[in-house]
């Protein structure tokens, strides 16, 4: 099989804990280079991880001939210039979430994929968990009815490694919104197969982040079909666990543990027969996302998030920022 071979854009956290590992256990998958903003810090992340190369000029990595796809994890600020140039350079793109801090810039991240011809990609981790997998098919099956209304548990404690940009750097699209409220935004877009229309919310500033940033957010969000569904998202939270729901006019869908990196979690489908546990594989949510980004590079499918999916994520998130600042409703607009 011909490898796919990538050029990390970024020194990060998530690469090293996750994408590299789901690069490498796909057939053909090499990580071949990776740039940081500094040297030394590439020299060493390439050491660490076993890397080839490494370099901190983004034309250099993306001059290379031995370098098919991008994977895009600096902070948020920066993913727009990266993704416009790997496409202009012809580079298939992975890039992560929030794709950019304004909806604009996220479509023409898009738009720029899509007149290069290179595959785009969301990493939405969470629509390839089994859990979400199985609650989407489950509803498309008519199992509970018709859904009503969905309640997201995604209030963390964001761990001691992580507390940085994330707390006080508003330019880097810090705050929990753009940090959990958009993998909420994408997880119920997929599970209901539905579109956000208007969202309400409060944020708080509980004590861990500065600067003017949230920790901690609740949400209501209207989707197309008439359901709404609700959201707890923080920083701050230590013991809360995390679940997904979705109730219908026939039947509950329960899912506990479900919103987290790892493909662990139970879901429940409650009806009048009772309680059934839903039957979940185990594939690495990452795994899954790379496996399906590697077919649309074959020209064999789609990815599991595509480009359009991280606009509307985006747009979902910026609308309860907006909210919670504004203090009223405020509509979806991701701009398609
Ligand atoms: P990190 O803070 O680990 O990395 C972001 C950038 O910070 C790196 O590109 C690096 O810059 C710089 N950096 C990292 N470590 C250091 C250090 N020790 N000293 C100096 N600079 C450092 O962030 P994350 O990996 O947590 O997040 C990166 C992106 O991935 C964000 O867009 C985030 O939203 C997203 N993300 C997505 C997840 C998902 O499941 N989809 C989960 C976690 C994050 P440089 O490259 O220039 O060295």
């Amino acid at each position: 099989m011909k490898p796919i071979r990538w050029g990390l854009i970024g020194a990060s956290t998530i690469a090293r804990e996750h994408v590299i590992g789901a690069i490498r256990a796909q057939p053909g998958g090499e990580v071949v280079a990776v740039m940081s903003s500094d040297a030394g810090r590439a020299r060493d992340y390439a050491t660490a991880n076993g890397i080839p190369n490494a370099g901190s000029d983004l034309a250099g990595l993306l001059s290379r001939g031995d370098v098919d796809a991008v994977y895009i994890s600096t902070t948020n600020e920066l993913h727009l210039a990266q993704a416009l140039a790997a496409a202009k350079a012809g580079k298939h793109v992975l890039c992560e979430k929030p794709l950019a801090l304004t909806v604009a810039d996220a479509l023409a991240m898009v738009e720029a994929c899509r007149k290069a011809g290179v595959v785009m990609a969301t990493n939405h981790h969470l629509r390839n968990a089994a859990s979400h997998r199985a609650m989407r098919e489950a509803i498309k099956a008519g199992r509970i009815g018709k859904p009503l209304a969905a309640r997201v548990f995604h209030a963390v404690f964001l761990p001691p490694h992580l507390q940085g940009w994330r707390l006080d750097r508003p330019d880097a699209g810090g705050g929990v919104i753009l940090d959990i409220t958009v993998h909420d935004a994408d997880t119920l877009r997929f599970v209901l197969d539905d579109d956000p229309v208007e969202v309400t919310a409060l944020a708080q500033s509980a004590g861990m982040a500065k600067a003017g940033l949230e920790d901690g957010v609740m949400a209501a969000i209207r989707f197309k079909s008439g359901a709404v569904a609700q959201l707890h998202d923080a920083f701050t939270v230590k013991h809360a666990g995390t679940g997904f729901e979705v109730h219908g006019t026939e039947g509950s869908l329960i899912a506990r543990d479900v919103m987290t990196q790892r493909p662990i979690g139970t879901v429940t489908l409650r009806t009048a027969a009772g309680d059934t546990l839903l039957p979940l594989d185990d594939e690495g949510l990452y795994v899954r996302a790379l496996r399906q980004f590697h077919a649309a590079v074959r020209g064999e499918g789609q990815p599991a998030a595509s480009g359009v999916d991280g606009v509307w994520s985006l747009a979902t998130a910026l609308a309860v920022l907006e909210s919670a600042k504004a203090g009223r409703v405020v509509r979806v607009a991701p701009g398609l």
